[in-house]
């Protein structure tokens, strides 16, 4: 809480006749530039409000009148990065104000992956090298595993090949994945822990836990406000973005429940893989890993396209990366559900294998982390926006 608001709720208290408690103060780091630079332009928003009607953002803004930098790693993760607010603005660039709200907010955001990151270490060197950090893991570890194979003489073999683990048993590929999954969910549940902690809103109740879901699940935002969609490449709207990141989310999900079934068919059943296209772990991972494909191949469609001036320039290459390790991770999971019984099985499995781990090792410190912190930011603000207003400025 910064001193304007603890000095805000003194004087609403003592307005309402009763005793001026003194607040708790949380210690509050200082704002960096691009923080600064997200309060300088709220304070010119908050005072214009056009955009009130866009998304989460701008109501939530009009609830302060001062920006710390708790407050903006918040609300830059309530941002989606539409640019509706850039195209619509009249101090966008070149006006003298240069109000440039969604870069101001991807920069911030790109932060709060670092600062909330654990371990911190991580997390900056993703920051500094992450599309050159993804790629030389999943090259690495691809490599690593084909010459092990060409070492055995199994890498191209000359009898059809339908058994994954004739290739990698069953027990070294659990001994490789479990702790690179079980890592990247602890890394995903500090991260969370520290974001949500940075700046509570308050009690959670159903009705926000509700809402929240059903905002995060549908991509409410996307629409713009008015259902339309959201800016790309132009003044145009487009509802092109929440399509394609509906596919990749879905595609992704789809994907993670059939892993999950194959395992619990193996551990639990005692059915071992391969398993048949009209089995669960095929209906779920064939559908989403080309929903998947399809989403992670428009949206990197989308980035190149997009308006130079609404994104981050320096965080380009890291999402780039994302986009394209996502899907590689879905083209070679259906390629290898095509290769069974051809020479090519070993390689592609080398290859798909490596992709997994790789977007689960860096899953913790880029693109996906901000799923949840946006998802966190949105139950934040069904919260928020349950409460009294604090400013107590007007009737509310
Ligand atoms: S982005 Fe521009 S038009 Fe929109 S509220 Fe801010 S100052 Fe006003
Ligand atoms: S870019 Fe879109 S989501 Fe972000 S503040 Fe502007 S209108 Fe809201």
């Amino acid at each position: 809480m910064t001193p304007l608001d603890m000095l805000t709720r003194e004087a609403a208290a003592l307005a309402d006749g009763q005793p001026a408690v003194p607040q708790r103060v949380i210690p509050i780091h200082a704002a960096s530039a691009d923080e600064a630079e997200v309060a300088r332009l709220l304070q010119i928003c908050n005072a214009c409000r056009y955009c009130e009607g866009y998304c989460a953002v701008f109501p939530a803004m009009t609830r302060r009148l001062a920006f710390n930098p708790a407050d903006a790693h918040y609300l830059a993760n309530l941002c989606h990065n539409c640019g509706a607010c850039l195209h619509a603005c009249q101090y966008a660039p070149p006006h003298e104000f240069g109000v440039n709200l969604p870069r101001a907010m991807a920069k911030v955001r790109g932060q709060t992956y670092v600062a909330h990151a654990w371990p911190s270490a991580l997390g900056a060197l993703y920051q500094r090298a992450g599309l050159s950090l993804a790629l030389a893991l999943a090259a690495g570890l691809a490599l690593f595993m084909l010459l092990a194979l060409a070492r055995q003489g199994t890498l191209w073999p000359t009898e059809p090949v339908k058994d994954f683990y004739a290739i990698f048993p069953h027990g070294l590929m659990v001994s490789l994945f479990a702790p690179v999954f079980g890592f990247a969910m602890l890394a995903l549940g500090i991260g969370l822990r520290s974001f949500w902690r940075e700046a509570p809103p308050g009690q959670v109740t159903g009705a926000a836990w509700a809402e929240a879901s059903r905002d995060t699940l549908g991509l409410k935002h996307l629409g713009g406000g008015h259902g339309e969609g959201c800016n790309n490449d132009d003044d145009a709207f487009t509802l092109w973005r929440r399509r394609f990141h509906h596919l990749t989310f879905y595609g992704f999900i789809a994907c993670l429940a059939a892993t999950a079934c194959a395992t619990a068919y193996h551990y639990l059943l005692g059915w071992s893989a391969p398993y048949g296209w009209t089995s669960l772990p095929k209906l779920l991972g064939v559908p989403g890993g080309v929903s998947l494909m399809l989403g992670s191949a428009g949206l990197g469609w989308l980035n190149l396209r997009r308006d130079p001036l609404a994104g981050d320039p320096a965080q380009g290459a890291m999402d780039r990366g994302f986009i394209a390790l996502l899907f590689f991770v879905a083209a070679t999971g259906l390629a290898l559900a095509g290769a069974r019984g051809t020479p090519a099985l070993p390689s592609l499995l080398c290859v798909h294998l490596a992709t997994v781990m790789a977007l689960f090792a860096t899953m913790p410190y880029g693109k996906f982390a901000h799923g949840l912190y946006r998802a966190a930011a949105l139950l934040k603000w069904a919260i928020e926006k349950r409460q009294p207003s604090r400013l107590k400025l007007a009737q509310d």
